[in-house]
Formats: structure tokens, sequence, C-alpha cells
């Protein structure tokens, strides 16, 4: 029996290849040791007892950030850890239609800001990759060094990609799928891929040192189908409840290996005229507040997962480690830094020291410049609008400065110790844009799943995701 994960269908589709299953290449946990290296496992790491370590929840986001979709996230983000502190969840963000004000704010609360390429395309180019990670430092002023992780468009990775995510500094890959008897804890590509053995990167002589690989959970449905992302368009509010908590009890009761809930917020986000998701969302939301009253519950980023993984602590001691603190900055002035007071409800944002930076097909607000021209897969950071002598000028994040202490007004860092102190580490953009070749992609998938405001749009692009992902999310067993 094969099991073919949602990126076999799109494979399937778009190239009609034969696929011939493979397996993981040996890896022997004597020499492959924490913090750099871990060997795949369905046990937790260091020897830990499934009952001593946390259950971690990741919740998941994809695709453009807009005020009604991040609202619609953090409706599904509203429980606490035991720490006291806030659920915290990663976005891949594509580019098109994203508002980066809102990027910034949404990391600026402690979630995660991630890569899912500039056009959301299936098999991107190395540019396609690098741009996203240009204009989320650019324009949300994420440093560089806290964009750590890569989600492929359509889930359609390939060697490639993965070689290039390495190449350009990423500390992990959260593309592939885990069905039951391969939901491993994230482990390192030491010794490759252990994920998707129907296709031919497992097993491969894809070998990537230190780069982390987090599968995606799948949940087994009433007739035993793995379902991974947008479950909840796979059956009534009520079934799918039902077997996403029997699912999680297999985790929590089992080996604790992380449980996933990976969304399209454009799925669970009402739009006029189209059908009416509230009652999937409230079950959602409902199965995410079970989940919290749970002991030993963590809803965390990738991020702090892999920040866990690399020092795994029982369950009785990561309320104190640094990465699960929640303290906002007290920069004693009002900045710009994605703490503002911005209206979401009204779709307006509101900080009064945001620029708004309008083009044909894009408007964003920023706290830094708004670009002259509207950013292209070519040229995702054009020259600023304003030049530096202008009084409007805004100072780009510098490497030694987290955006949450800088004042991109003053061009100054609000940070005076070393509580807060940071220094960016990672692969300089110049570098990667430089060298980046621009092969075009051949747009054998959809398009662009993000939606756009307009109504027109929206009954296309989204009707065009849910047909899509109707199809696509399913694991079909053959
Ligand atoms: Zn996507």
């Amino acid at each position: 029996m094969k099991v073919f994960s949602i990126t076999a269908v799109v494979a399937l589709f778009a190239t009609q290849s034969v696929l011939a299953a493979t397996t993981a290449a040996p890896c022997d946990p004597n020499t492959c040791k924490l913090p750099s290296c871990l060997c795949p496992s369905l046990t937790p790491p260091n020897g830990l007892q499934p009952k001593d370590v946390p259950q971690f929840v990741t919740i998941t986001f994809d695709d453009s950030v807009q005020a009604e979709l991040l609202a619609t996230a953090k409706d599904l983000l509203n429980v606490k850890n035991p720490n006291g502190c806030a659920a915290k969840g990663s976005w891949y963000v594509s580019m098109l239609y994203t508002n980066f004000a809102l990027v910034q704010q949404w990391y600026a609360n402690g979630n995660e800001v991630a890569d899912h390429t500039f056009t959301h395309v299936g098999t991107p180019s190395s540019q396609e990759i690098a741009a996203a990670r240009a204009m989320l430092n650019q324009y949300a002023g994420v440093p560089l060094g806290k964009i750590k992780g890569f989600r492929a468009p359509f889930l359609n990775y390939t060697t490639d990609t993965l070689r290039e995510i390495a190449k350009q500094g990423f500390q992990y890959d959260t593309s592939s799928t885990g069905v039951v008897d391969d939901c491993y804890w994230p482990y390192t590509l030491d010794n490759g891929l252990a994920n998707d053995c129907w296709n031919n990167v497992c097993g491969s002589d894809l070998k990537l040192p230190g780069v982390w690989e987090i599968p995606m959970y799948a949940v087994n449905d009433n007739q035993g189908t793995a379902q991974l992302m947008d479950v909840y368009l796979s059956g009534s509010p009520s079934d799918v409840t039902a077997w996403s908590e029997a699912n999680f009890e297999r985790h929590y009761n089992g080996n604790r290996s992380p449980f996933g809930i990976y969304v399209h917020p454009t799925h669970l986000t009402n739009y006029a005229g189209l059908a009416d998701m509230s009652s999937q969302k409230a079950a959602v939301v409902s199965f995410i507040q079970s989940l919290a009253s749970k002991p030993d519950v963590w809803f965390v980023t990738n991020e702090q997962l892999l920040q866990w993984m690399q020092n795994p602590v029982p369950a009785s001691q990561l309320a104190s480690q640094p990465y699960m603190q929640c303290t906002l900055p007290n920069v004693g002035k009002e900045i710009c830094n994605g703490l503002e007071n911005i209206s979401i409800a009204s779709n307006i944002v509101s900080g009064s020291l945001l620029n708004n930076c309008n083009f044909n097909t894009a408007n964003w607000g920023t706290c830094f410049n708004c670009p002259a021209t509207e950013p292209t897969l070519d040229n995702p950071t054009p020259n600023n609008a304003v030049a530096e002598s202008d009084p409007k000028f805004r100072h780009a994040v510098p490497s030694n400065c987290d955006s949450l202490w800088w004042d991109p007004i003053a061009g100054q860092c609000l940070c005076s110790n070393t509580t807060c102190a940071y220094n960016d580490t990672s692969v300089p953009l110049t570098t990667i844009v430089a060298n980046s070749t621009t092969a075009s992609t051949t747009g054998k998938v959809a398009e662009e799943t993000s939606v756009k405001s307009a109504a027109a749009t929206m009954a296309t692009t989204l009707f065009g995701l849910t047909l899509g992902m109707g199809v696509a999310a399913a694991v079909m067993i053959l």
C-alpha cells in the first residue's frame, strides 16, 4: 500500500512522472547528536519519556497577510499557554496582497514570519525565495535572521528547493507530510528526508547538515483518509471535530510528537457572496480551546519548537525557557515597531506613524519607506520613494537591532541592555539576490491563493482554492 500525499497529487498532475517509492537513508544516533543533528524518530529527543515532554501544538497560516485574515488568525490563537502567555503561531507569507504593516504587527506580538515565496509558484526559483525574504525584511522590518522557516507553495518541494533554502540560510523547511507511522519529531536533514518516501527526495543523495525538517502532521478522517491542510473543508464541523480530537489523543497519549493545525485563513473568513464559514470557524476555535484546557499543551511557533528540539527540557521546565517569555519591549516612546495602535476590525491601519504605499495591484502600510515603483520578482525592493535627505525618510532595520526596538524615524535603536541586544548574522540579502538566477516557472499549478478584497478576484481565486484543496488536501491511499 502506497501513500500519496498532497504533494504527490500536485507532482502527478504537474509532471506526469512515474513515482517510485524510496526509503530513508539510515541515520546513526551515536554520531548524529543535538543540538546540530537529530535523526528522524517517533520518540521524543534525548530519551525523554512522552509523559514528561510538552505536547506542542503548532497552528500555522499560509499565504498573504491581510487585515481580515489576520483577524481570523487572532481568533484561532485566542488561548493561553500554561505560562500565561498568549498562544503563538507561524505564518508562511507570500507577497501578493500582503500588508507589511500587519506582518510587522504579527511579528512584534511574538509570532513567527516565514517565507512562502514571492508569487506563490509550485517550483520556486531561488529568486522567488530570496525576493520574499527581502520584502519581509525591507517592508515589515523582520530581521533576516528571524526569517528562519520555509514552506513550499502547494507543498510542492523538490531537492532543488531544499538545497536552495539551505544555501539562503534558512533553518528549516516544513513542507513534507507525516502520516501516523512517519509522524516523526522534527529532525535534521544530515541524512536526508525521511518523510514522503513515495517520492525521489526521500532516499536521494540530498543531505543538508543542520537544516531541520518539521513534518506536517496529517490527521486521519472517519474513512482513514489522511487530511493535512484546511481539514474543516472535509466534513461537517461535528465530524471534523470528532476525528480531529481522536487524532490529537493519539499524539497526546502516544509519543507526544507535535500536533499541527494548518490553516489557509481565507477559508475561515467570511466574504460577501461566498459561503458562510462561521460554523467551521467556530468548530476550529472550540477545538483549539479544548486542547488548551489540557495539561502540558503548548501552542508554539515552529521556531519555538525547534528551540526546544535543540535543547529539550521536561514540560515542567518549559515555562522558564527564554524563548517562551512574552514581555513586550518597553521602549519609552511611541515608535513604529508593529506595536502601535492598529485597528484590525475596521480594516484600516490607523497607526499614525505608518506610510501607505499604493500601487495598481498592491496597497500596504509600512513603518519603512515605500518603494518608488511596485516591487516585482526581479526587483522586489526598488529604490525608496523618498531620498535620505527627505524629512519623511525612514531608516531600515540595521543588523544590530531587532525591529521591536528600532525607531525607523529617528534611526535609533532603543535597546540598551543585554536582554534585548540583537546581532543578525544571517546570510545577507545582497549575496543571494545578486547571485540569484531568475529561472521562470511554468505556472502548471494554480495561481496565487491569496484573496484580494475585490469580489470578482475572490470568487475565482477562493473557489479555485477550495476546489483545489478539496482534492489536494486529501492524502489518497492507493
Ligand atoms: Zn500557499
